[in-house]
């Protein structure tokens, strides 16, 4: 007998999760190429060669004891300093090694940072649309997400005045997610100078500590010249949760690290707690041979001009069909406007023409679907007339 816990997450597995399989199925069905599945956010783009070569390298002539076996529950030391140095480099930040704690990937990352702060009833602030699994991520540890509504209106950028009312003295972090999944914004400098200003307001206000979690699978891939910022620049109480699955093609590898900056509250027992968490979680430690590729790679370079060609060709193909979308800055994500106000009606009319995307009410955010393109730039082509007759519907 399963637990009351789980009940309610096995009733409500995760919609995309069904969806990507469902689309499986389709493509046995229909064959692959009549098949145009935008749900699952797998990227495409294969690895930089840089990382298959360090494999090789590594498992050829390294260590095997080395390379197979435990190691600090915080990782390689040689790889956090890699982690560090190029940060510090590429952010002007004062990082070292023992800031960083490698990961099971940013899932991981983010459950290892709940769980070290976290106690029963403390609420954790989450932006409107949001990825999906956080409300399950801080349930986990027994807190309570608390939802900022979407601004449609205004961008998809976080409501301001909705968020200064529902911060309160149990409030222990916000979750920010930069780029942005599902919506493909970017919070520009000024959103987050509000933001960190509104954090240090009630941090004063409350005499409590606020986190801002800066969950950052997609850092790498922002468009032309959009700048992501660095939070820790900007909010001593961040905590970094970062990852390879996006920016490097790893995502079955499952590696990422957590960033505690020195500045942050009580920054060594925080340190200290999150590597027990991490170990705790039964983890114990990121996978080793990819901390050792990771040491070796870690400015290998991302194809984002690949997943930036794929936003532009779907936004603008979808906007002229009649379509209203979000225009992608970063990630690999398209938020659209469903023409209907059940999207949900929307997406179950656009499977009919084997075109698969997540309704938004999976992400909080109803009323809209997204597309993830991280897929073929041919795939995006062929759906194209798909899309056509779809749109046909509705315009
Ligand atoms: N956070 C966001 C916003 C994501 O979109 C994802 C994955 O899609 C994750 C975290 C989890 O990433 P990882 O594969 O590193 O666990």
């Amino acid at each position: 007998m399963i637990s009351k816990k789980m009940k309610p997450l096995v009733n409500n597995n995760s919609v995309i999760r069904q969806m990507f399989e469902e689309g499986q199925k389709m493509a046995a069905e229909f064959g692959a190429e009549n098949v145009f599945d935008f749900s699952l956010g797998n990227p495409n783009v294969p690895a930089p060669k840089e990382v298959n070569e360090a494999i090789i390298d590594i498992v050829t002539n390294d260590n095997p004891v080395k390379v197979h076996g435990y190691m600090s529950n915080m990782g390689f030391p040689e790889t956090r300093k890699a982690v560090a140095d190029s940060l510090n480099k590429r952010f002007g930040t004062e990082f070292d090694l023992n800031n960083i704690i490698m990961t099971v990937g940013a899932g991981s990352a983010i459950n290892v940072i709940l769980k070290t702060m976290l106690d029963p009833g403390d609420e954790v602030i989450c932006l409107a649309p949001y990825f999906v699994e956080y409300g399950n991520y801080i349930r986990n540890y027994d807190g309570i997400p608390v939802v900022i509504t979407a601004n449609p209106e205004g961008n998809f950028m976080p409501r301001f005045d909705e968020l200064r009312e529902k911060i309160t003295p149990n409030t222990k972090a916000l979750i920010i997610n930069n780029p942005n999944n599902p919506t493909g914004v970017v919070y520009p400098e000024a959103v987050i100078k509000e933001l960190a200003s509104i954090l240090n307001d009630k941090q004063r206000e409350y005499g409590t500590v606020i986190y801002l979690i800066s969950d950052e699978p997609y850092r790498e891939l922002a468009y032309g010249n959009v700048e992501v910022p660095f939070l820790t620049k900007y909010y001593a109480n961040t905590i970094v949760g970062y990852s390879f699955s996006k920016s490097m093609s790893l995502p079955g590898e499952r590696i990422g690290y957590i960033v505690i900056p020195k500045e942050s509250d009580g920054a060594e027992e925080f340190t200290e707690a999150a590597t027990i968490a991490n170990r705790i979680s039964g983890s114990v430690n990121a996978p080793s041979l990819m901390q050792l590729v990771i040491e070796r790679c870690i400015d290998a370079k991302c194809e984002v001009e690949y997943y930036e060609r794929n936003g532009r060709t779907l936004y603008d193909a979808l906007t002229k069909m009649g379509f209203s979308c979000v225009e992608p800055q970063g990630a690999f994500y398209l938020w659209m406007k469903s023409p209907v106000e059940d999207e949900k009606a929307f997406v179950d009319k656009a499977k009919e023409f084997n075109i698969l995307m997540v309704p938004g009410s999976s992400f909080a955010g109803p009323g809209y679907v997204r597309l993830s393109y991280c897929v073929s730039y041919e795939q995006i082509k062929r759906s194209l007339p798909k899309f056509e007759e779809l749109a046909k519907i509705y315009f």
